[in-house]
């Protein structure tokens, strides 16, 4: 066998071994949340279609248009051909919606991420970044060439130790954490760390790709990075900051630069998103709602967010758990190491306004009854 297939079956068998192996299954995605897997209809809880605008009218009916009008490729980078003008027309939008002067579209969330802290840092600056953030911003500290230290998971103070140790040593630091943690449904203290930014002269990067509150300014934060294809329905990702920071960015971030431009027409459903989410403001409170419903009814911490850990522990006995739930209709995917910590592995519960009151208090029953009983 030549080595390298021979390579890949031993890395694949060692997966194998520990239940981390995975594979992609088929899944259809028809209406509302609803998902069919082997022929059975399944009620999703592990899509991030937090408002179900994957699936809306008004979301197709605007990409079709585009396609019609542009074509179904953007042809180029965004700095040579690629920049259809609706890019200005989304970008202006997603700036006034984060409070800031401008915004930056990219061609997806993780190539945003790996490409801002390499703009912004190089070798011999400090990254501090908490240690459960998303493998994108990983990406990019480590893409950087900066220094990367890891602050433990929400520990403002643990941050300010090292800020204090370190800050002196560099010319630039930056702190990377996400709004709201992608596998645990927790929010970051973003208003101590903008503050201790602040003290230190750190530039604070949050990642809000799951935060429901779009416009959320409570905090003083430089670097908001957001996502096109989980609240809104679309793809691709951006980032909200000054006009100084965007313009260095287009300049010098090498997955905007190197990377080809969106379809038009992805562009298209993310402004039909954002005119959707203007006139009904309402709909972004409905997943927090079902969460905090679920986590009343099942005695668990109340929900921060519109995501919902329950950890389990063994890569086996988190795919049992799913598979225990697929047999009562419901699709809740486990969630194994590398992508949380090892000896965590849990079901990975996302609310969406679309989710049936009844069916959250039935799944609430058999979580209860026949998962949490076994903790
Ligand atoms: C999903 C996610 C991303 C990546 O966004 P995509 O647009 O899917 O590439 C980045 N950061 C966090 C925290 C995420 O959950």
């Amino acid at each position: 066998m030549p080595s390298l297939d021979e390579f890949a079956k031993d890395k694949l068998a060692a997966l194998e071994g520990a239940q981390l192996r995975r594979s992609l299954a088929d899944t259809l995605r028809a209406e509302g949340i609803w998902a069919v897997r082997n022929g059975r209809r399944l009620l999703s809880f592990s899509c991030n279609d937090y408002l179900g605008l994957t699936q809306h009218p008004e979301l197709k009916a605007a990409a079709i248009d585009a396609i019609q009008r542009h074509g179904v490729g953007a042809g180029a980078s965004r700095l040579v051909t690629g920049n259809h003008p609706l890019y200005a027309e989304l970008e202006t939008r997603l700036a006034r919606l984060k409070g800031t002067e401008a915004a930056c579209v990219f061609g997806s969330g993780y190539l945003a991420n790996a490409g801002i802290a390499p703009a912004l840092a190089g070798s011999g600056d400090l990254i501090l970044i908490d240690e459960l953030a998303h493998s994108s911003l990983w990406a990019g500290a480590r893409l950087s060439r900066a220094e990367v230290r890891t602050f433990r998971h929400n520990d403002a103070g643990h941050a300010e130790t090292l800020l204090k140790e370190h800050r002196a040593q560099h010319p630039r630091v930056l702190i990377v954490t996400e709004g709201v943690f992608s596998m645990d449904g927790d929010r970051a203290p973003l208003k101590e760390l903008a503050l201790l930014a602040k003290r230190h002269d750190a530039w604070l990067i949050a990642d809000d790709a799951h935060d429901l509150d779009l416009s959320d300014g409570a905090a003083d934060v430089p670097l908001r990075v957001g996502t096109l294809s989980k609240t809104l329905g679309a793809y691709g990702g951006y980032i909200a900051a000054s006009k100084a920071v965007i313009d260095l960015i287009r300049n010098r971030a090498r997955t905007l630069v190197y990377s080809t431009g969106l379809p038009p027409a992805t562009l298209a459903s993310s402004i039909a998103a954002l005119d959707l989410i203007e006139r009904e403001p309402h709909l972004l409170a409905q997943p927090l709602a079902k969460a905090r419903s679920f986590t009343r009814a099942t005695d668990l911490p109340e929900a921060q967010s519109a995501i919902v850990p329950i950890v389990i522990g063994s890569a086996q006995a988190a795919l049992d758990a799913s598979r225990m739930l697929e047999d009562e209709g419901f699709l809740v995917v486990a969630i194994r190491p590398p992508t949380v910590p090892d000896g965590t592995a849990r079901l990975r519960l996302a609310f969406s306004a679309l989710h049936p009151d009844a069916e959250v208090a039935r799944l609430a029953g058999v979580v209860r009854g026949r998962i949490l009983v076994k903790r």
